[in-house]
């Protein structure tokens, strides 16, 4: 489902700063609210985090430096995250009450207040409007044009992916898996209204796409696969034609799957 009220503040700030264009640039937006953003040499699993300097009455974004981490664009997705902690209003209290703040991979977490900052994150990254007028001339995208959408607004794959996801009105799934674990499943709502609300399933299945990447590491692009629901569903009882394409997220063995299901009335 659509966050209309985190999609309109995304929105707001983009116009506020000018940045209409692709790729939206998040030094301006940070320059101007006075937030300070500084490289952290480190860490293990760390993706960034906002404070409240009480003294100085100003907040700081700390974010893994470009040097240390793995991927510019996750950077901007973890930057942008600790923007919506500072943009969404509740938020905000919680930092000025002096609650600091780490914050968990994008996406992963179940945490409301990490699920609303990933949201503005991605809806800052890639704007709504963009997305609509694409899916107005065609009503889907491959997993390509969606891996080609995440580089023009240098935005993370998974991110566009829920992007696209949420806006199309195709039967279709995202799903994210760590070594062959599903670690996040999302519905688009007309997959959802079919009954494809969950998959059902813990481990990606055998033959999959997402497996054959998987167990072979020497495979770098877009792995493809066909189908049927039942292979993703084992436990739904209708029988609907799926394709499946997967991609590799960096080194860290995460996969990035979409899933598109065929589910035309006259089929
Ligand atoms: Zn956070």
């Amino acid at each position: 489902m659509i966050n209309r009220a985190i999609e309109k503040l995304a929105d707001d700030v983009r116009a506020s700063y000018g940045q209409t264009v692709a790729p939206v640039n998040l030094d301006v937006i940070a320059e101007a609210e006075s937030i300070s953003l500084v490289p952290i040499e480190k860490c293990e699993g760390f993706h960034g985090r906002i404070e409240f300097l009480r003294e100085a009455a100003s907040f700081v974004i700390y974010y893994p430096d470009p040097n240390f981490a793995p991927s510019r664009q996750r950077i901007r997705f973890s930057i942008a995250h600790e923007l919506g902690h500072y943009f969404i209003e509740p938020h905000r209290e919680l930092l000025v009450a002096g609650k600091s703040h780490d914050s968990t991979p994008g996406f992963i977490c179940d945490n409301a207040l990490e699920v609303e900052a990933d949201e503005f994150a991605a809806a800052l990254l890639i704007p709504a409007s963009h997305i609509e007028q694409r899916l107005r001339r065609r009503s889907f995208m491959t997993l390509g044009e969606i891996l080609k959408m995440a580089d023009d607004w240098q935005s993370s794959a998974r991110s566009a992916a829920i992007r696209y996801v949420r806006y199309t009105g195709e039967a279709c799934a995202m799903v994210v898996s760590k070594q062959g674990k599903l670690t996040r499943y999302i519905p688009s709502d007309e997959a959802d209204g079919l009954g494809y609300r969950f998959t059902g399933i813990k481990m990606v299945p055998e033959g999959s796409a997402a497996h054959r990447l998987n167990n072979d590491s020497s495979k770098k692009g877009v792995e493809e696969s066909h189908s049927a629901t039942k292979r993703w569903f084992p436990y739904l009882r209708d029988e609907h034609d799926l394709h499946e394409e997967s991609f590799r997220l960096g080194g860290s063995g995460y996969v990035l799957t979409l899933l598109s299901i065929s589910h035309d009335e006259d089929e």
